[in-house]
């Protein structure tokens, strides 16, 4: 085991394991920091935490133990580089939680110095002159100025993690990035002499991060977006292949829920309707009146599975019946009432024979994945950036293996919920 991923949330957690994965790394992915200390197969391991937006002091807890338990993993001498994952859009605020979290894991490695870049340019996310551009425009001229958890109104990312951290936080630029490693290096090595602890590492393309994956592959800490995954596997020897996606053989039937209303996830609800396949929409209404929803998809998809499948149940609405909805029941009273019948419906249709799951919605898929029982996925090849399938093992059916991907629910293209399945049946047959 090479790598230990730490990452502030869910679909974030996929993502860099994704980016591993492509890169032909072996990865497993835990939900929250496991009891158990079960050896892991695997050439990184990626922690999903919830820890974007908990209180600072919660979020350095949470990560800690999720450090600890993945150096548990690796014999004596042989310590995992740990990655420390947040958004590519820096998503924190002046209390943290990127700066308490990255400076807890340098006590913790009593190491004295860590690079922090964001950078993914495949998704529009670059850094230059420490600043964080999305698409062409600034961060704080992007829509995450009025994110309602962590507003980002300065592009400015030395300044941003300064206002975070205790240490000093210094900048690496692009024309050192673009000299090379050695210069890079030698960039660390002038930062650390002036008393620089974190340093914002500038990177506009993949170029940039393979250089700076070879300037950072022996760092014991490094804190990144997921993008740096592209420049780290190189430097430790692994090259793409299939070996490294590889999942069990898919059997069983198959269905998609869907909790997003993401405008994605409506296009995708709309095409697979459209496509004539069997869906059924869920009415949040009904089940705040208390009618057993639940019984009624499950006794509904078990007569569309016996024709074959697969079968779709939503609640993705647009944003005015959402509104409507919400101005009834309240904003979160909804949420979590729907995402509890979807994730009930999840475990009726994995004891119905389903062992081929698509959940749209980030939200959505940490209930769904919590109902089912799942404490870690085998993460297998990509069906759209960001969005790969995983295998996992489900209490909920007697440990049973079943495969799934968990979408975000901007990611994927219109018939994401259709050429899904025939990716895993086609890597299957290959
Ligand atoms: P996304 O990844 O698109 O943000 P999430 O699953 O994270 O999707 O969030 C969607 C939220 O909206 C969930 O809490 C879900 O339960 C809620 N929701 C889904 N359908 C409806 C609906 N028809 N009305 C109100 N809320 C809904």
């Amino acid at each position: 085991m090479k790598l230990g991923c730490i990452a502030d949330d869910f679909t974030g957690a996929t993502d860099v394991a994704n980016n591993l994965v492509r890169a032909g790394m072996r990865v497993v992915q835990t939900i929250g920091v496991p009891a158990d200390r079960t050896p892991v197969q695997a050439d990184a391991v990626v922690v999903a935490l919830k820890s974007r937006t908990t209180p600072a002091d919660q979020a350095v807890r949470d990560s800690l133990a999720a450090c600890q338990w993945l150096r548990s993993l690796a014999p004596a001498g042989q310590a995992p580089q740990i990655y420390f994952k947040y958004c590519s859009t820096f998503d924190s605020t002046p209390q943290g939680n990127i700066g308490p979290v990255a400076e807890a894991l340098m006590d913790e490695l009593d190491t004295p110095f860590t690079i922090a870049t964001p950078a993914f340019p495949d998704n529009g996310r670059s850094v230059f002159k420490g600043h964080l551009f999305v698409g062409d425009t600034l961060l704080s001229e992007s829509s995450m100025r009025h994110h309602p958890l962590t507003p980002m109104t300065d592009a400015n990312l030395v300044r941003v993690l300064q206002a975070q951290c205790k240490r000093r936080v210094g900048l690496v630029e692009h024309r050192v990035v673009d000299a090379g490693p050695e210069a890079i290096r030698r960039r660390f090595a002038q930062l650390r002499q002036e008393g620089v602890g974190i340093a914002i590492v500038d990177a506009i393309d993949n170029r940039a991060l393979l250089t700076l994956g070879q300037a950072t592959a022996d760092l014991p800490l490094v804190t990144a977006g997921s993008g740096l995954a592209i420049g780290l596997p190189p430097q430790w020897g692994f090259a793409p292949n299939e070996t490294a996606q590889r999942l069990p053989k898919a059997s069983g039937a198959k269905a998609v829920l869907a909790g997003s209303c993401s405008a994605a996830t409506q296009r995708q609800v709309q095409s697979f309707v459209q496509a004539g396949l069997p869906a059924l929409a869920l009415d949040p209404l009904r089940i705040a009146q208390g009618e057993d929803v639940v019984a009624q998809a499950l006794a509904w998809a078990q007569a569309q599975l016996a024709q074959g499948g697969p079968v779709l149940v939503y609640s993705t609405a647009d944003a005015q019946a959402v509104q409507s909805v919400q101005a009834q029941l309240g904003t979160q009273q909804a949420g979590e009432m729907v995402e509890h019948t979807l994730a009930a419906i999840a475990n009726g249709l994995a004891s119905l024979g389903v062992r081929q799951l698509i959940v749209a919605g980030g939200e959505t898929s940490g209930a769904c994945v919590q109902a089912l029982g799942i404490e870690r996925m085998q993460i297998g090849p990509q069906i759209d950036p960001g969005v790969p399938w995983c295998h996992a093992r489900s209490a909920a059916i007697g440990g049973q293996g079943l495969h799934l991907t968990l979408k975000s629910g901007n990611f994927g293209s219109d018939d994401f919920f259709v050429k899904a399945f025939d990716i895993l049946a086609a890597m299957q047959a290959a």
